[in-house]
């Protein structure tokens, strides 16, 4: 491909793209394929010879797409949404047009200077207070390892760093039973071991019990364990149940201990300042996470890290080999040492465009609308006769199940249950997923799409009570 065909395809990518945004809402959902069908329509070896865009791009078409979960959709309303926008795709045409490799400030000094910034404008624009810093990770799950590797140095005056676990000590991590699976998987990989992460008891609103996390934390220091660090959720994935913050700061305060907290999803709702409450106590957290990829516009990966502490986070993953000195090292941020690969892609450029083509305004009216959308439905579930909500609804995901009042039996529901569900993916016109609250299946309904509107509220409400109806009809 010379310059003058990338430029006619690349023109023809970006109408390709329009349309695709105006059209996805009429797309199946969830494509109608099984395991393996796009497997056996793609060639085993790659081509010896070079291709043509057009047969490439013709095979995007006919293979690939008809095997995408079209997760841009304001009907996709399951998991938590990974949204993306106009403004982010268009800085993402220009990263990879660039194709810098961010990992120092010499490698693209306007890329550190432009992340040092735009983490400053969205630590004020979420609250969270002036000691905290931040960069950019790529997920929530690693910015959580960080954090962990954090608390493991603190603790151990950077021995492990250096001379790998101390014997005879067991270091324990704590969070709630409701708390992201990705926790599990940090605490293994940061070498600490599963089994020595505790699962706190939830309340009736699955947040975590401030006296149970004592009480476990005082237990394991008679026991002669080391209570290392604390992991608090502000917007479980199962229900956006909010952990008291305050109160388990408090604690870890008291104990000496770690906090980190896990805002993937719900952060992006501290733009409004009424939500700033979920967020009290936040000066006692030594980290903070939240996804701009999730409900803020900004299309995966870009997930945004904050720590009170920059010279323990940058003294847990510092290295300095010789080739990669440069002479500005003692003036400049280095963000190679601010977590775990050493290769960065330009993430804050998008964060940039998509802050400045919102506008702060423009975002809090977006978050406001999404809430505003689930309190609506979450009132109308909550009035039928034959539904039930399973957990409160503080933000825009909304749990329940179909529970008509002459069934009783659990596992009766929990089958009736799953069977809608599947139902509702089988139409291709709505997607949702499920949970277990308390043994109960649970349908999630979550509305935070970029390109939400009422009507796609009221047809996939319409839609559930339709299949619910046929279902025991
Ligand atoms: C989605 C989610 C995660 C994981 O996010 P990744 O960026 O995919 O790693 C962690 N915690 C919570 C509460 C989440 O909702």
């Amino acid at each position: 491909m010379d310059n003058n065909e990338f430029r006619e395809n690349a023109h023809q990518l970006v109408d390709w793209m329009a349309d695709y945004f105006e059209e996805v809402e009429n797309y199946p959902v969830k494509p109608d394929v099984d395991p393996g069908n796009i497997l056996e329509q793609l060639p085993g070896e790659a081509p010896q010879e070079a291709e043509s865009f057009e047969k490439q791009f013709n095979d995007f078409q006919n293979i690939i797409m008809p095997g995408m979960t079209h997760w841009q959709s304001p009907n996709f309303m399951g998991y938590f949404p990974a949204n993306t926008s106009f403004p982010s795709v268009l800085a993402e045409m220009l990263t990879a047009t660039l194709g810098a490799q961010c990992m120092s400030w010499l490698t693209s000094p306007a890329a550190t200077e432009l992340e040092e910034q735009v983490m400053e404008w969205l630590r004020k624009a979420i609250g969270l207070p002036k000691v905290f810093t931040g960069a950019i990770q790529s997920t929530a799950s690693t910015s959580t390892l960080c954090a962990l590797l954090m608390a493991r140095e603190k603790i151990t005056d950077f021995t492990v760093n250096e001379s790998g676990f101390p014997k005879g000590e067991t270091f324990r991590i704590y969070c709630s039973s409701e708390t992201h699976s990705s926790i599990e998987k940090d605490v293994k990989i940061a070498g600490f071991g599963r089994q020595n992460l505790r699962k706190i008891q939830v309340d009736e609103n699955y947040a975590m019990k401030p006296d149970a996390l004592e009480k476990a934390i005082r237990k394991d220091l008679e026991n002669g364990f080391t209570p290392t660090a604390v992991v608090a959720t502000i917007g479980t994935t199962g229900s956006t149940a909010i952990d008291p913050l305050k109160e388990i700061g408090e604690i870890c305060s008291r104990y000496d201990i770690f906090l980190h907290v896990d805002a993937a999803y719900a952060g992006t709702a501290l733009l409004l300042p009424k939500k700033r409450w979920m967020n009290e106590g936040i000066e006692l957290a030594d980290s903070f996470v939240f996804n701009p990829h999730k409900w803020m516009f900004t299309n995966f990966d870009c997930s945004a890290f904050y720590v009170q502490d920059e010279a323990l986070l940058v003294r847990t993953f510092e290295i300095m080999p010789e080739y990669l000195k440069t002479p500005e090292d003692q003036r400049v941020k280095n963000y190679r040492d601010w977590g775990i690969p050493l290769g960065r892609r330009f993430r804050a450029l998008k964060l940039w465009f998509v802050l400045r083509s919102f506008g702060i305004e423009g975002l809090q009216n977006k978050i406001r609308q999404h809430i505003s959308l689930a309190q609506n439905l979450k009132d109308q579930i909550e009035q039928h006769q034959h539904f039930e909500l399973l957990a409160p609804v503080p933000l825009n995901a909304i749990c329940f199940r179909f529970h008509p009042n002459y069934i009783d039996d659990e596992e009766k529901l929990n089958e009736l249950n799953e069977k809608l569900l599947n139902q509702i993916q089988d139409s291709g016109k709505l997607f949702l997923t499920h949970t277990k609250l308390n043994g109960k299946y649970t349908i999630r309904i979550v509305l935070g799409n970029t390109n939400l509107e009422e009507r796609h509220v009221d047809e996939a409400w319409k839609l559930i009570q339709n299949l619910a109806q046929s279902l025991i009809a």
